[in-house]
């Protein structure tokens, strides 16, 4: 006999779980999908640690008939899929018939389910692929599935066990945008009996958001759409001021599919422009709409990552869309509003959070908090040893970071560090749960969902930049000034590094000839491989301004620069900004003008304690409202910050708070 020899169906599938469903969160996607592609509205996930033991999902679609309940766990049946040509005009999630199977191998798989047409339904037990009980049952409205024991059979379920809290931060993150590419679908997961989320499913995605991020997340994030012969763009973004550490918060969904993609990815973030602090990321949920034959989603087992045919022309229409959202707000913080944010995370969202019936952050026998302002798991505090603070790639690749005392107060919920994914063990059963009704779907309470929509209604828009009336200078750092919207606080050093910024954009975009002949030309040594680097690059120094002359080599001269440069300061940039080329590597030249931009505006701005005489500070105002952006500076802190009329009079008692006493007179 010969050496080859087929695979036994069990043990193929087991190698094919190994991608299809390598951990907890995979498995809930994949029931999930399914539970989706079978029509549900209500889909209830049940987890007990994080999965592991236990995932139960409940869904009340169209069932499975008796005769096709084996066959679903066979390899590669699929009812979503007949002939080759059916795979490119897929609008189903699934349709490799690979999970069923997979995840059977692997645990020992429940499922009872009826279809409709049929007077029984049908309950299929099978461990580790193989069946244990098959026989009829009562009838149901829908499926449910329950996985015991995952990975019990692999070496993959210690790997597990241990990271408990990472595998339930993966699962909270893959159902929460599982929810957002479905707000027509009601969701509620539920980790050792406590409620972790919900939304309603009356198909409104802003309200998916507010379910899944919180209702001040919701309230600061603005609708985007548009539409052109190929793709049809929905969404929500978030305002600028509303950032997180990481990328976590994007998220993309192509014809239902919640997909990873990092250029639609960086298309959201580019579509902010400068008006994102450095290092800091938007929530965005972005739902595009294209026919299923521009989009290649059978590129992996997971079905997230997809091949896109007009990839370029997608992302140019979401930074577009993004940038012209947010070219019309008036985008100075409300003062008043900032002071009280974190007040109102704590008391005025559980408030509201409660009145409309939304849960409270609860803690879950692993010590895992969920937290609802950003949709994800962290861990108690109480739970929980000293993180090492995750700075999470903050800055620029040429290490600069902006000093901890330049950030902003932040309009955040705090513990940004402390979420699961970077967090130390966690020891468990310090509290005891409270405990939420029996598991079986049981109708999901209603949202209020006037409230939420009288809750999110949009101000109604103002005059893009105030006219600023000047006043008064103070610490030689902020400068004053009112208009008859109330009165404004300009950094004064933030706004300079605005106008400055965007007098050096347009000027290194002009590449011209007006050169300046230096004293004393610079010489300049690197090692080899920076020279040839350079010597690559040399294209992208010159739409900068800067031409390096070949001299031996690995030596450059440089004998003049443009006319605009920073007098005093010409040779300091030149240096800079071949070191920043060098430690950035391979840049587009476009990035490389914005970081030169952003470099030459920090170095001549007035820093801090600087006296300007009241003709000085009207100028500065004067240029700063001719600016295309005056909102931010380039690193994206505030520029100025607005005390409205009405703040002023709450603040001194002329009218009352309507938050203190509902019916104040406003
Ligand atoms: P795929 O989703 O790629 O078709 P799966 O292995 O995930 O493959 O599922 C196999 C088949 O089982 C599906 O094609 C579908 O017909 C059926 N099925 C699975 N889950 C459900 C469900 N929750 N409701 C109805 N049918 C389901
Ligand atoms: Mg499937």
């Amino acid at each position: 006999m010969g050496k080859i020899q087929e695979l036994s169906e069990r043990l193929a599938n087991q190698i094919a779980a190994g991608e299809v469903v390598e951990r907890p969160a995979s498995v809930v996607k994949e029931l999930v999908e399914n539970a989706i592609d079978a029509g549900s509205t209500q889909i209830d996930i049940l987890l007990e640690e994080a999965g592991l033991r236990k995932i139960q999902v409940i869904d009340n679609g169209e069932g499975i008939a008796k005769e096709d309940v084996k066959s679903a766990f066979k390899r590669h049946a699929t009812s979503k899929i007949h002939t080759r040509d059916d795979l490119f005009r897929i609008r189903t999630l699934g349709f490799r018939g690979e999970a069923l199977p997979s995840i059977a191998s692997v645990s020992v798989v429940t499922i009872e389910t009826a279809s409709q047409t049929e007077e029984q339904g049908t309950y299929l037990r099978m461990k580790g692929g193989a069946i244990e009980e098959h026989r009829p049952s009562a009838l149901r409205q829908g499926t449910k599935i329950i996985v015991e024991n995952l990975f019990y059979n692999t070496p993959a379920r210690l790997k597990y066990v241990k990271t408990l809290q990472t595998e339930l931060a993966n699962v909270g993150d893959i159902v929460n945008r599982l929810a957002l590419s479905h707000p027509t679908i009601a969701f509620r997961l539920v980790h050792d009996g406590n409620k972790m989320m919900s939304t309603s499913g009356n198909g409104d995605l802003k309200q998916a958001i507010a379910g899944i991020y919180g209702l001040q997340t919701a309230k600061k994030m603005r609708k985007i759409t548009a539409k052109d012969l190929d793709f049809a763009i929905n969404g929500y973004i978030s305002l600028p001021e509303v950032t997180r550490a990481s990328r976590n918060y994007l998220s993309t969904i192509i014809n239902g599919r919640y997909i990873k993609n990092f250029a639609l990815n960086k298309a959201i973030v580019n579509g902010y422009g400068s008006k994102l602090m450095v290092g800091r990321f938007p929530i965005a949920v972005v739902e595009i709409t294209m026919d299923p034959l521009l989009v290649d989603v059978n590129v992996h087992p997971t079905k997230q990552e997809v091949r896109l045919s007009k990839e370029e022309e997608l992302t140019i229409l979401i930074s577009k869309t993004i940038n012209d959202v947010l070219r019309e707000e008036n985008l100075i913080p409300n003062a008043a509003d900032n002071l009280r944010f974190k007040k109102k995370v704590e008391n005025q969202e559980k408030v509201e959070q409660l009145s409309i019936g939304l849960e409270q952050p609860k803690k879950t026998k692993s010590g895992l908090t969920f937290n609802r302002e950003t949709g994800s798991f962290y861990v108690d505090k109480s739970f929980q040893q000293p993180v090492e603070k995750s700075v999470d790639n903050v800055g620029d690749k040429s290490g600069k970071l902006p000093q901890e005392s330049e950030l902003p107060v932040e309009n955040e919920t705090p513990d940004e560090t402390s979420y699961v994914q970077e967090a130390p063990p966690v020891q468990y059963e310090i509290q005891e749960p409270e405990q939420i009704e029996p598991l079986e779907i049981s109708g999901h309470e209603e949202v209020n969902t006037k409230m939420i929509q009288r809750m999110m209604e949009e101000e109604a828009p103002q005059q893009r930049f105030p006219h600023l009336e000047y006043f008064g200078q103070m610490h030689g750092t902020y400068l004053f000034a009112q208009s008859q919207e109330g009165l404004y606080i300009i950094d004064q050093h933030a706004a300079q590094e605005r106008i400055k910024y965007e007098y050096f954009r347009q000027k290194i975009g002009e590449v011209g000839d007006d050169l300046q002949e230096l004293l004393v030309p610079i010489v300049l040594d690197y090692p080899n491989s920076d020279a040839l680097k350079l010597k690559e690059q040399s294209d992208a120094l010159k739409e900068v301004g800067i031409h390096l002359e070949e001299f031996g080599a690995s030596s450059f001269i440089v004998r003049a620069h443009p006319t605009w440069y920073p007098a005093g300061q010409e040779e300091e940039i030149i240096r800079e900004m071949i070191d920043m080329l060098l430690t950035t590597g391979k840049v587009s030249v476009h990035q490389f003008r914005e970081a030169t931009a952003i470099m030459m505006s920090c170095k001549r701005s007035i820093k801090a304690n600087h006296y300007l005489n009241p003709q000085q500070a009207r100028v500065l105002l004067e240029e700063l409202a001719t600016c295309e952006n005056p909102f931010n500076c380039p690193h994206g802190r505030p520029v100025l910050i607005h005390f409205t009329n009405g703040d002023m009079e709450r603040m001194f008692k002329r009218i009352q708070d309507p938050h203190q006493s509902r019916g104040g007179s406003e």
